[in-house]
């Protein structure tokens, strides 16, 4: 499984996809970056048009670059989405991955009649961009059928490689009438068994323990922007489990990690504690989101690179039981090994 880095123009360090910067990952794969932070700065758009995605990022060409619509950004501080602007920008910039120009996601507050007009136009956005490669979206819903019927029945839809599923966010985040997460997981189950062949891509997943549950599911690829996010409140990621505040940087609240915790820090094999160590995680200002953030990622590249390590030796159901906090998704993780033995 693929982890895509969401990164932003605004802040672009730490560049952890240059070769030369201190903060280097070889092993990522790839990074996402949204097409709103372009509309947000023309200047920027026109050179990534004239030199391509790549080279205007120093991205080295192993290292694939999605691009995301913006459709949140959009929604919620323009209206509507630049659909021509950035089907034109597509075509120049040349991302190795990216979705129709617009998805209306639906939230679980939404009505029922709110949720199915997102379908709808949806949908339709999909028909309209079936062609080259674009990626056609569907979101997790309790509408999440109609949509894997709807995508069948049209033949060029049937025919895309790739698939991305948007949507799970406000799910996860337990946002009033969310749905419940052994929903969500039908869900994810159902749109995976529907579209075997496809390549499956999960718009949003950054927790450690998350990643668990995709990998399971055999989703292709997640992207997630909470290794950045994360770090800007002072907050670190941990092997198997939740989040630790590390600094407190203001209103935030969290836990701090306890003394098995800090020894795991301390022992930590990232670029960033390599070279600051535990001081490096906890320091202020730019230099201190620089180390967590890279630590983040690394955490979340390691815990991939585990899990597989693990699926593919056959312990994972005994392994992961000692790696793995107890926490919410465990029942679910446990849901999936069942479902598969009760396969095989
Ligand atoms: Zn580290």
């Amino acid at each position: 499984m693929e982890i895509v880095a969401g990164i932003t123009l605004k802040a672009i360090k730490p560049e952890v996809w240059v070769v030369d910067s201190e903060y280097y990952l070889p092993q990522l794969q790839a990074i996402m970056v949204s097409y709103a932070d372009f509309h947000k700065m023309p200047a920027n758009r026109k050179k990534a048009m004239d030199q391509g995605l790549h080279s205007y990022l120093k991205v080295p060409n192993h290292i694939k670059v999605y691009l995301d619509n913006g459709s949140f950004y959009f929604i919620s501080h323009v209206g509507e989405t630049p659909a021509k602007e950035y089907a034109e920008f597509v075509q120049y910039a040349r991302p190795n991955w990216f979705p129709i120009p617009q998805d209306f996601i639906p939230t679980p507050k939404m009505t029922e009649e709110e949720q199915q007009k997102c379908l709808e136009l949806t949908m339709d956005m999909n028909h309209r961009y079936w062609y080259e490669n674009y990626v056609p979206v569907a979101h997790i819903s309790p509408l999440l059928e109609d949509y894997v019927t709807r995508l069948k029945s049209f033949e060029q839809l049937h025919q895309k490689e790739s698939i991305a599923l948007g949507g799970i966010v406000p799910n996860l985040l337990k946002a009033s009438k969310a749905m419940h997460p052994q929903r969500v997981l039908e869900k994810l189950i159902h749109i995976r068994r529907e579209f075997e062949d496809k390549k499956l891509h999960v718009f949003g997943i950054g927790g450690t323990i998350t990643l668990h549950i995709a990998a399971l599911l055999g989703v292709n690829s997640v992207d997630s922007s909470g290794w950045r996010n994360r770090a800007a409140r002072g907050i670190v990621q941990l092997p198997g489990t939740g989040d630790r505040m590390v600094i407190n940087l203001g209103s935030w609240r969290g836990r701090e990690p306890d003394l098995r915790e800090w020894d795991i820090l301390a022992q930590c094999q990232c670029p960033a504690c390599r070279e600051y160590g535990l001081d490096g995680l906890k320091a202020k200002l730019v230099h201190g989101f620089r180390n967590r953030a890279t630590h983040n990622l690394w955490i979340l590249l390691e815990e991939v690179r585990l899990i597989q390590e693990h699926l593919i030796t056959g312990d994972y159901s005994n392994w992961y039981l000692n790696h793995l906090d107890n926490t919410l998704y465990r029942p679910l993780i446990e849901k999936i090994i069942e479902l598969e033995k009760g396969e095989s």
